[in-house]
């Protein structure tokens, strides 16, 4: 079964390991999670790869380690295997082959962009489809999670979602505090959570409350279950796929049957759910699904769940 998962750094590893001088083959490195050989294994059809910028970085620095990820992905990952597609827009991904796999770009908190529309625009060129305003810190446009102050958007983070909604381009909620959380609620066209899970099984800053997901499903939204096991499990290293199955019987409980799907967080997490340690395992997961779900509900979950709730 096809899969559509939304979320993964791999970009950050190919950055680091440019930086450090150990380039990494993105076709078979061992320590990608979400290498090419294991998407094809993982029957993964589209990939989001997203852009992750060091909070602690000099601001000055940013937007250099930004263009040097994106640089990665034109270079490395779309330009030395013709069987990755660049989905530019959303209606590229009805056009991939049985053979290809499509690769979105998305951006993992602005602070790259400082105060810069500029800055912006140059990422809607370069094909960027889903932003999130914030990483856990907090930066110009909005405060993240991580930030005490538990403020929502400035001036910029809202023209930043008004931008979002002009380009077809998903506003992120993933990291955001919960303030921003319903400020983009209020603002954008298209909210989507990339990587998180559900904060009445699981109770973590990064999930979201019952209120919050069902405001995202009655704007049309999605969330995408995230596999790092502390966002799934309480305290615990490790989780199982039942663990992760407790999200998805409470994201449907909630009304979410045909508005959930993946957003692993490969190439992020450093612990995973057993069974699914990287993209290749996507087979064995889809298994076990189902046996607890109809095939129609597996394959919205997995990829068509998504598909039905593409920008327009
Ligand atoms: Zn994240």
């Amino acid at each position: 079964m096809k899969v559509i998962d939304t979320h993964c750094d791999a970009l950050l590893k190919l950055q680091i390991g440019m930086r450090e001088g150990s380039e990494l083959n993105y076709e078979n490195a061992e320590s990608i999670d979400t290498n090419l050989n294991r998407l094809k294994k993982g029957n993964v059809m589209v990939q989001f790869y997203a852009i992750f910028i060091e909070p602690n970085l000099p601001s000055d620095e940013k937007w250099q380690h930004a263009m040097e990820q994106i640089d990665l992905f034109y270079s490395e990952v779309l330009g030395k295997h013709s069987e990755i597609k660049h989905i530019k827009n959303w209606s590229e991904i009805s056009q991939l082959k049985e053979e290809e796999i499509g690769a979105v770009l998305t951006l993992e908190g602005a602070d790259a962009i400082g105060n810069s529309l500029v800055k912006l625009r140059h990422l809607y060129r370069l094909g960027i489809l889903s932003i999130g305003l914030t990483w856990n810190n907090a930066n110009l446009c909005a405060d993240g999670v991580g930030e005490p102050r538990g403020g929502g958007l400035t001036t910029l983070g809202k023209e930043v979602v008004s931008l979002n909604n002009e380009n077809r381009v998903w506003t992120d909620v993933s990291h955001l505090s919960v303030r921003s959380f319903w400020d983009v609620m209020e603002l954008a066209d298209y909210p989507f959570a990339s990587h998180s899970n559900a904060r009445a099984i699981c109770d973590h800053r990064r999930n979201l409350g019952d209120d919050q997901i069902k405001a995202i499903f009655e704007k049309n939204g999605l969330i995408h279950l995230v596999f790092n096991p502390p966002f799934i499990n309480d305290q615990k290293k490790t989780a199982t796929i039942p663990d992760l199955i407790k999200h998805i019987d409470h994201l449907c409980a909630l009304g979410g049957e045909k508005q959930i799907g993946f957003g692993s967080d490969f190439d992020g997490i450093t612990t995973f759910v057993k069974g699914i340690e990287n993209a290749s395992k996507y087979p064995a997961l889809i298994n076990e699904l189902l046996k607890h779900f109809s095939e129609e509900q597996v394959k919205g979950f997995a990829y068509k769940n998504f598909l039905a709730h593409l920008p327009k």
